[in-house]
């Protein structure tokens, strides 16, 4: 069984294997092990929160080819990856969102979207960081930054891990509670160009523009 959150149908608002704008039903489980000062789904936190569900019913709620796993943290659990291969295996695309604090399975030929979230220890975000080296292609890390000093250990860590990284790699500015970014993007892009990371994607969250969820 499941512990579910929400399923819903909205767009891919963010970097990923589905293209941002197409149409996808996202499943987010219930639970989380971060408390991110910034989080705007602090509703799937709670373990003892959701909906218990089987795999089939899960299915059951999908419109979408492309189906993205996200939560709170899907990869705490088990069972989600047994829904992933059940969903590729009636010809769904799945993507996946974690916070980097879990290993990724690297047996499955999928696309992880693996959070760096700068607010945490290096040592805290190596799970994810190594194993989606493993991975299937197509995936991508995304260094999550709220300020000044996550920007320069973002650059900092790209300078010195670029060579070795295999995935695709963006970098997420957190907004404010006005929906602002509390790093100007145009900051941030002129980081990337005078470091010559020139291979990095700035991430904008385009379903936020109309008010999709
Ligand atoms: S990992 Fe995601 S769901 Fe969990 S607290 Fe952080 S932003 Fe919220």
């Amino acid at each position: 069984m499941l512990l579910v959150n929400s399923i819903f149908t909205s767009i891919s608002g963010e970097v990923g294997a589905i293209p941002q704008g197409t149409p996808v039903t996202f499943i987010r489980l219930q639970g989380c092990n971060l408390r991110c000062p910034y989080c705007d789904t602090a509703h799937s936190w709670d373990h003892e929160s959701g909906y218990q569900m089987s795999i089939d019913e899960v299915i059951s709620y999908v419109k979408t080819k492309n189906v993205v796993l996200t939560g709170g943290e899907p990869l705490i659990q088990l069972q989600w990856s047994p829904l992933a291969v059940k969903l590729m295996s009636l010809n769904h695309k799945v993507q996946v969102e974690t916070n980097g604090t879990r290993p990724v399975d690297e047996t499955l030929r999928i696309c992880y979207v693996v959070d760096q979230k700068m607010f945490l220890s290096p040592e805290q975000r190596q799970p994810g960081k190594n194993t989606i080296q493993l991975s299937g292609a197509g995936s991508w890390l995304k260094y999550v930054v709220s300020n000044q000093t996550e920007l320069t250990e973002t650059v900092c860590e790209l300078l010195d891990d670029i060579r070795f990284l295999r995935c695709k790699l963006a970098i997420s500015v957190v907004n404010d509670e006005n929906g602002a970014p509390m790093i100007p993007y145009g900051h941030v892009i002129n980081e990337l160009i005078s470091n010559g990371l020139d291979n990095v994607v700035v991430n904008f969250q385009i379903h936020k523009l109309v008010d999709l969820p």
